[in-house]
C-alpha cells in the first residue's frame, strides 16, 4: 500500500482555502453555506479534492474533525455527474458501527443533496429495529446506502439490495468497526462489492488489524492525518472532583443548580448503573434519562433526541454515547463512574468541547477510583488537580481491592475471552 502522506494540524487549523476552491459545484456550496460552515476543516481540505480525483483515501481522524462531509460533498458530486440509472442501484455504501452514526451520516447527505438538480436518495439502515420499514424504503432502488454491516446482509439476503453496482466503499470509524466484533460481516460485505471501485477509510486509531484490513483494501491512497489533540485540548477543560461514591448525586444535583447546567451528559459504568443514577437524578427534581445498549432502538432514538432538544437536561450513558454521537452545544461531560479506559476517556470527554465551543469534562475519583485515574491521568499526560464542594469532602477509605476492573488491554475482557475461546476452536 504505497501512500502520499499528508500530515495536517488540528481539526480546524488548515490553510485558509474556501470551500469554493475545492471544485465543489454550486448546489454543493449552497448546501455548505446553508449548514453555516464558513471554511472547509483541515480533512475537508485534503480530502475533497483527492475523493474528486477518484483516489482512495486512508484518513486518520477522529468525529469531529468534519470528516463526514469531508467524503460525502465529493461523493454527492461524483453521483450528481454520473449518468442516471432505473431503477437506482446503490452507487455508494457507507459502512458505519453504530446505529446513531448512521443516523448522522445519513442526514448529513441528505442535508448537503437538498439543493442538486436531481435528487438524490439516501437510505439509512441499521439492525434493532424492523426490518420491514427499512425494505420498503429500498424499493425503487437508491444511490447512496448508509449502514450498520449486520443489517445490511440481511437486508441482502431478503432481495432488498444489491451492492454489484457500488462504485465507492466509506468505511465510517473502521477501528471501532472491528471493535465492536463487524470483521466477519465485514468480509462478507467486501465479498458482494465490486473488485473496481473507489475506497475511503476513515478510523481514528490503527491497531495492528484496522492497518491490516486498510492494507488489503486500499489501493494507493492519499493518506491524511489529522492530528487530534493537543491543540484541541484547551477547548475541553479537565477537572477532577473527590467524592464519596454515595454522595455524587447529591454532588451533580448541586453543580448543576451552581452554575446553571442545563444540559449535562453523565457517563456510567453499566446499563443497571444507568437506570439507577437516571432515577435517583429524577427523584431529585432533575429531567434525566438513560441511555444505552439495551433499550430499544425506538428508546435511544427519543432520549437522545430530546436531549438535542433541551426537552431532558440530563443524558446518563454507557460507553456507547462515548463514540460517534455529536450533540452541538454540550458543555459538560460528567465521568460519574470513571471509564474503564484512556481511548474511552478520550472518546467520552470529546462529546463536549465540539466544533470550536468550550467545554468542560468532570470526573468525580472517589478513595476507591483514584489509583485507577492516575492510571487515566499519566497515560493521558495529565496531572490533574483534584477538587472538593464544600459539604461534600469525602470521608470514605479505599478498599483493600480497587473497585474498578483495571484498565482495557491489561486483562482480557469478556469480549477478548470469547475470542479466545472462539480461536481454540477452530
Ligand atoms: P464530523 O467529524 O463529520 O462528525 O463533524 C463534526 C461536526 O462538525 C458536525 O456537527 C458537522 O456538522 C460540523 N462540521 C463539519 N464541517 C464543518 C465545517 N467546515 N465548519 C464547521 N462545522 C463543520
Amino acid at each position: 500500500m504505497d501512500t502520499e502522506a499528508l500530515k495536517l494540524g488540528a481539526p480546524n487549523e488548515h490553510p485558509f482555502m474556501p470551500f469554493s476552491s475545492l471544485g465543489l459545484s454550486p448546489a454543493l456550496l449552497r448546501a455548505v453555506n446553508a449548514r453555516a460552515y464558513t471554511a472547509p476543516t483541515a480533512i475537508q481540505t485534503a480530502a475533497i479534492p483527492a475523493v474528486l480525483q477518484g483516489r482512495d483515501v486512508l484518513g486518520s481522524a477522529q468525529t469531529g474533525s468534519g470528516k463526514t462531509a469531508a467524503f460525502a460533498l465529493p461523493l454527492l458530486q461524483q453521483l450528481a455527474q454520473a449518468p442516471k440509472e432505473k431503477p437506482r442501484r446503490a452507487r455508494t455504501l457507507v459502512l458505519v458501527p453504530t446505529r446513531e452514526l448512521a443516523a448522522q451520516v445519513g442526514e448529513e447527505f441528505r442535508s448537503l443533496a437538498q439543493h442538486l438538480a436531481d435528487p438524490v436518495k439516501v437510505t439509512v439502515v441499521f439492525g434493532g429495529v424492523s426490518i420491514n420499514p427499512q425494505m420498503m424504503g429500498l424499493r425503487g432502488g437508491t444511490d447512496i446506502v448508509v449502514a450498520t454491516p449486520g443489517r445490511l446482509l440481511d437486508l441482502i439476503e431478503h432481495n432488498a439490495l444489491t451492492l454489484g453496482s457500488v462504485s465507492t466503499l466509506v468505511l465510517d470509524e473502521a477501528d471501532r468497526l472491528l471493535d465492536l466484533g463487524f470483521a466477519e460481516e465485514l468480509e462478507h460485505v467486501l465479498a458482494l462489492l465490486p473488485a473496481q471501485r473507489q475506497n475511503l477509510f476513515f478510523s481514528a486509531t490503527f491497531p495492528p488489524a484496522v492497518q491490516a484490513l486498510a492494507q488489503t483494501l486500499l489501493h494507493e491512497p492519499v493518506r491524511i492525518d489529522v492530528l487530534p489533540e493537543p491543540q484541541n485540548e484547551p477547548d475541553i477543560e479537565q477537572r477532577a472532583m473527590t467524592v464519596d461514591a454515595g454522595k455524587r448525586t447529591q454532588l451533580l444535583r448541586q453543580l448543576m443548580t451552581q452554575h446553571g447546567w442545563s444540559r449535562v451528559l453523565v457517563f456510567v459504568a453499566t446499563k443497571h448503573a444507568a437506570e439507577i443514577v437516571a432515577d435517583k437524578l429524577r427523584k431529585a427534581g432533575i429531567d434525566a434519562e438513560p441511555f444505552h445498549g439495551e433499550l430499544s432502538q425506538g428508546k435511544r432514538t427519543q432520549v437522545l433526541a430530546d436531549f438535542k432538544a433541551s426537552r431532558i437536561s440530563v443524558m446518563v450513558a454507557t460507553d456507547v454515547a462515548a463514540r460517534g454521537i455529536d450533540i452541538a452545544q454540550l458543555p459538560v461531560v460528567v465521568n460519574y463512574d470513571l471509564p474503564r479506559s484512556t481511548t474511552d476517556y478520550t472518546h467520552r470527554i470529546g462529546r463536549t468541547g465540539r466544533a470550536g465551543e468550550r467545554g468542560l469534562a468532570l470526573s468525580f475519583v472517589s478513595a476507591a477510583t483514584e489509583a485507577h485515574f492516575r492510571l487515566i491521568e499519566k497515560r493521558q499526560g495529565l496531572k490533574l488537580a483534584r477538587e472538593q464542594v464544600a459539604g461534600f469532602e469525602p470521608t470514605d477509605t479505599a478498599p483493600a481491592v480497587p473497585s474498578i476492573g483495571g484498565i482495557k488491554g491489561k486483562r482480557p475482557s469478556k469480549k477478548d475471552k470469547l475470542r479466545a475461546a472462539a480461536a481454540r476452536k477452530q
